[in-house]
């Protein structure tokens, strides 16, 4: 029998002594349960994603056998456990935007434009 049915069982007999502080005790611990089994629900969930999520510079992903799903932002998670999906920018290739933090995150296959490579070095002449 559940934790919930027992409760149920006592408020039941409790009933029988018209008792109105006795059953307003046992509707304040019913409700103290609820509140109890869902905090449980929460971490058991939290749980889970701790064992699967998995920090490669500059972003997390889960991992679940031999899927891989993200990237997901890695100051959201750190903040508050919250995995939120980042988004490549398009004209970007390897650069991700948190669309709730607003961090930016670039990878190793960003490659920034690199303006000063047809940089003309060699003498100058002095006339
Ligand atoms: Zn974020």
């Amino acid at each position: 029998m559940g934790i919930i049915d027992n409760v149920k069982d006592i408020a039941e007999l409790i009933k029988k002594y018209n008792n109105v502080e006795l059953n307003r005790k046992i509707i304040d611990l019913r409700d103290e349960i609820f509140e109890l089994r869902e905090n449980n629900l929460k971490l058991k969930e939290e749980n889970k994603i701790s064992e699967k999520i998995v920090f490669e510079k500059p972003y997390y992903w889960l991992k679940d056998g031999l899927k891989k799903d993200g990237p997901y932002c890695q100051k959201c998670y750190d903040d508050n456990k919250k995995l939120i999906r980042l988004q490549e920018m398009r004209d970007f290739p390897g650069c991700w935007k948190c669309s709730v933090c607003k961090c930016d995150f670039t990878d190793s296959s960003y490659k920034p434009n690199n303006f000063d490579s047809v940089h003309n070095g060699g003498s100058s002449m002095s006339s």
